[in-house]
């Protein structure tokens, strides 16, 4: 058997160029220009205020810059204890962001109530409004809730931005939490 030796493709040379699908590009431009709105209520939110620092650097993300206007978030991020009375609350910031948007569940007080086992504090986010990434810890380290961050980053790459809010795991979702 001879060797066979292969032609190489004119577009080689010079520039080139690459093909790739729309959704592809437009993940990779959401997932590294995500705007955090930050629903911190306790000791979680002083991790995340950590991991904004310097030392941790969360705008190596694209993320630095920080909404506290709903409508132009497109990540929730929750730490720290969540009264039942804050509930709808959550909600309604959920409900005010603009599709697509993705939640975090940071530490163990908004991924499951935490400690606080008790009448008053919600057992969970994911009682009120859908979670994406939960972050273990009581309180999480940055490493923890970058993570967590990176996480997200990996969902947002990956799932057709265009069709989330259409999919129909999508709508059943949100139909459970009553939210249309
Ligand atoms: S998980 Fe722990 S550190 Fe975080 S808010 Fe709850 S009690 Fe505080």
């Amino acid at each position: 058997m001879g060797i066979k030796t292969v032609q190489i493709p004119e577009s080689y040379f010079g520039e080139g160029y690459q093909l790739t699908s729309l959704d592809k590009v437009l993940g990779l431009a959401r997932a590294n220009s995500i705007w955090p709105l930050p629903f911190a209520t306790s000791c979680c939110g002083i991790e995340f205020m950590a991991t904004m620092g310097t030392n941790y650097d969360l705008s190596r993300f694209g993320m630095e810059r920080l909404s506290f206007s709903p409508r132009q978030a497109d990540l929730l991020m929750v730490m720290g204890t969540i009264a039942k009375k804050m509930g709808p609350i959550l909600k309604q910031v959920y409900t005010q962001m603009a599709e697509p948007k993705w939640v975090i569940a940071v530490g163990a007080c908004a991924s499951s109530g935490g400690i606080f086992d008790t009448y008053s504090v919600l057992q969970g986010i994911d009682k009120v409004i859908p979670v994406d990434v939960y972050v273990p810890g009581c309180p999480p380290r940055p490493e923890q809730i970058i993570d967590g961050v990176m996480k997200i980053q990996e969902l947002v790459k990956n799932e057709s931005p265009l069709r989330r809010r259409n999919s129909p795991e999508y709508q059943h979702l949100l139909e459970k939490y009553q939210i249309g």
